[in-house]
């Protein structure tokens, strides 16, 4: 059982595997996923004192923790229009909050355990390929005091080498990072302070003895006090009350050969880059030349044939200038959605947590996450219940995948269907 083929594992090369899980033990906490919001959990109750081993059925970062397009940035899956909604402002505010507590806790970590070449670069463009220019000036506005800067369609093409782009918001306090070099990095300072961490270790069951949770393997049980369940849209066995709440839905990136000169042309930053359509492309430049492309969701969970050739077309859709380029990496990857789009975070039932359904928006509210769940089993601290008002309910299992990928089709007619017009508009 290995690493997907991504850039990111190419790039690190080979890393070590750590055994599998093949006796009985006793622990305070058990966590289930060795992805970003487990690790971080792991990691905050390491900190406090309690006992912990992680199970992962493949290895630390397999899953999408390891292959996102690594953007870390405030903010949650759901728009913080939609959270206010729901949640009135004040709340709202509380909640976003969090979540940039959540990006500055991963720029910390990487800081303080010098997690080698980790931080990619700094900034990122929101680019906007239809639609009004006042709301993104009343955004810059607003945000004035936090650096964000409106380009206008001159300025943003000067940066932005495409005729696609309608205006954007620079947002200077995101960064971006190679992501599983920050798994690696997070899963060595847990061994450091004498946690314990499994691969090829899946956990196959959950039964409760008398006050105690068992977590069977093929190499025995782990028994803790609690268990923090962190599968994400790998596991839909384990709890089925949450894996029904949830949605997997699969996103594609892909990575080129080295093209400095055709990159210096076409994108002239190191930022990330993102567009603001219903479902949009993301790319960055690779720091050795090579461009790093994103987007598309379905809910289908294989791998589509023609990948590398659609990621490609799309990098030409945009940047007609790159349509040569060589592809070197090209992988799919899973995220977990719940219908109102906001991560599942608090207590199944007594020593139950989950911290899940973090959507395309999980570096940052997989560190927030871990952080509220390590406070409340280790000092009973009961901010995450901040996350009641996004509880589970039933996502619609194969009818809810297939509304999910009409909705998907429907954005997309519309987005292209909104550029146009605006193409017209602006002649
Ligand atoms: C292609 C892609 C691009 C993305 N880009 C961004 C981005 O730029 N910025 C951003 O903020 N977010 C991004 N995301 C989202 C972000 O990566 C996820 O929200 C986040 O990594 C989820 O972390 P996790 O720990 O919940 O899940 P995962 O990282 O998926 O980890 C779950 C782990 O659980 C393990 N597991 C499952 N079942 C079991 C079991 N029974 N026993 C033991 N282990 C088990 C799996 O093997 C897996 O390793 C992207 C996601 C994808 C797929």
């Amino acid at each position: 059982m290995d690493y997907p083929g991504t850039y990111y594992a190419a790039e690190i090369g080979a890393i070590p595997r750590k055994s599998p899980h093949s006796q009985d033990i006793t622990c305070d906490v058990c966590v289930v996923g060795g992805g970003l919001a487990g690790l971080t959990t792991a990691l905050e109750v390491l900190r406090k004192g309690k006992s912990v081993v992680v199970l992962e059925s493949h290895r630390v970062g397999w899953g999408a923790s390891g292959r996102n397009g690594g953007s870390v940035s405030e903010g949650f899956a759901e728009s913080a229009e939609n959270i206010a909604r729901k949640t009135g402002p004040q709340k709202a505010a509380l909640l976003h909050q969090l979540s940039r507590d959540g990006a500055q806790y991963v720029r910390d970590q990487i800081e303080a355990l010098k997690i080698e070449a980790a931080i990619e670069g700094q900034g990122v463009y929101g680019t906007v390929r239809h639609g009004n220019t006042d709301a993104a000036k009343r955004q810059a506005d607003n945000d004035q005091d936090l650096g964000v800067v409106f380009h206008d369609r001159t300025a943003t093409r000067k940066i932005l080498a495409t005729k696609k782009y309608h205006h954007s918001l620079y947002i200077p306090d995101s960064f971006h990072i190679q992501p599983l070099r920050y798994v690696l990095g997070l899963a060595k300072e847990i061994e450091r302070l004498g946690g314990q961490i499994f691969e090829a270790s899946k956990a196959e069951r959950l039964t409760k003895r008398n006050n105690h949770w068992c977590v069977l393997t093929k190499g025995g049980e782990v028994i803790a006090q609690d268990i923090v369940l962190c599968t994400s849209a790998y596991d839909f066995d384990l709890m089925p009350k949450i894996s029904r709440a949830m949605l997997p839905i699969a996103t594609y990136v892909m990575a080129s050969a080295p093209m400095d000169d055709a990159l210096d042309e076409a994108i002239k930053t190191t930022s990330f880059v993102s567009d603001t359509r219903r479902a949009g492309d993301y790319y960055r430049r690779l720091k050795n030349g090579r461009l790093l492309w994103g987007g598309r969701i379905t809910t289908r969970k294989s791998r589509p044939v023609k990948l590398a050739g659609m990621l490609r077309d799309d990098v030409a859709s945009v940047y007609p200038q790159l349509k040569n380029l060589k592809l070197t990496h090209a992988w799919e990857g899973l995220m977990g959605y719940a219908t109102h789009k906001m991560p599942l975070i608090g207590r199944v039932e007594d020593g139950v947590w989950v911290a899940t359904a973090f959507g395309g928006h999980g570096l940052n509210t997989t560190a927030m996450a871990g952080c509220l769940i390590a406070g409340a089993i280790a000092d009973q601290d009961e901010k995450y219940r901040m996350f009641e008002d996004f509880r589970p309910s039933w996502a619609g299992g194969i009818f809810g995948r297939i509304a999910v990928q009409l909705t998907y089709w429907f954005m997309r007619y519309r987005d292209r269907r909104d550029e146009r017009a605006a193409a017209q508009r602006d002649g």
